[in-house]
């Protein structure tokens, strides 16, 4: 039996106390690997050296959610809803999608994953969809993780359509921040009806997906969001 694909999960910083800090990956994200066939690791972040050490380990990565990017690296001033960044994080990060898009390692990227993305690759944030953004739909909602609150549009042709085989499906929505200006090397791949960006894709050889919603915790209880992880550790079967 070939043996499961590895999929490393990058983490958040948490602080629980002033002796216990560390890294912090929602148990969603673990239970949507496991469950569609993968072995979640937690790849913490320490420095770009260490984290390429450990991607040589894995056959999948996922960027997960949390802290805002720094606008430092998408050359902007942070404005004044810009809510908590780490750049040990973000340089960790940075690092990791460039090795992955250039090793074949195929990527999705989650939330802030899908920010970092944009910006490894040379796009740009909306740092705060509330107050940057004309009409916005509520992009942090108040419903529980699991509950889908607003419809995306999917582009046709796009992977992600033929993953899910819609063209409107509806997500959960977590966010306060989006992409601006997207990279050249991506496409949009869905939109909300205000005009915000959903997802994107990378158009080189490897096979990168970012959504701005939360897919791992969508997993129990919607097959479309079971699908996508499927789809996501089938790409990362050993050869
Ligand atoms: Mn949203």
């Amino acid at each position: 039996m070939p043996q499961k694909p590895v999929i490393g999960i990058t983490g958040a910083f948490i602080k629980h106390n002033a002796f216990m800090e560390g890294v912090y990956v929602h148990h969603d994200y673990h239970r949507s690997v496991a469950a569609a066939g993968g072995i979640p690791i937690v790849l913490p972040f320490i420095n770009p050296e260490a984290a390429l050490e450990a991607a040589a380990l894995c056959d999948g990565i996922i960027m997960s959610g949390g802290e805002d990017v720094d606008p430092l690296y998408y050359g902007e001033e942070p404005h004044p809803h810009l809510g908590y960044t780490n750049r040990e994080r973000d340089e960790t990060e940075l690092a990791l999608i460039r090795h992955a898009l250039d090793h074949n390692i195929p990527l999705l990227a989650v939330c802030r994953g899908v920010q970092i993305l944009n910006v490894a690759l040379g796009g740009t944030l909306i740092q705060d969809i509330p107050s940057q953004w004309s009409e916005p739909l509520q992009h942090s909602q108040k419903a529980e993780r699991s509950r889908d609150t607003h419809a995306v549009a999917l582009e046709p042709g796009s992977w992600l359509a033929e993953i899910l085989g819609e063209q409107r499906i509806r997500v959960n929505s977590l966010h306060h921040q989006a992409l601006k200006d997207v990279a050249d090397d991506l496409k949009v791949a869905a939109k909300a009806s205000d005009g915000i960006i959903e997802a994107v894709e990378y158009t080189g050889s490897s096979f990168a997906i970012g959504v701005q919603w939360h897919p791992e915790s969508m997993t129990a209880t919607n097959p479309l969001m079971k699908r996508l992880f499927e789809a996501f550790i089938a790409r990362c079967k050993k050869q």
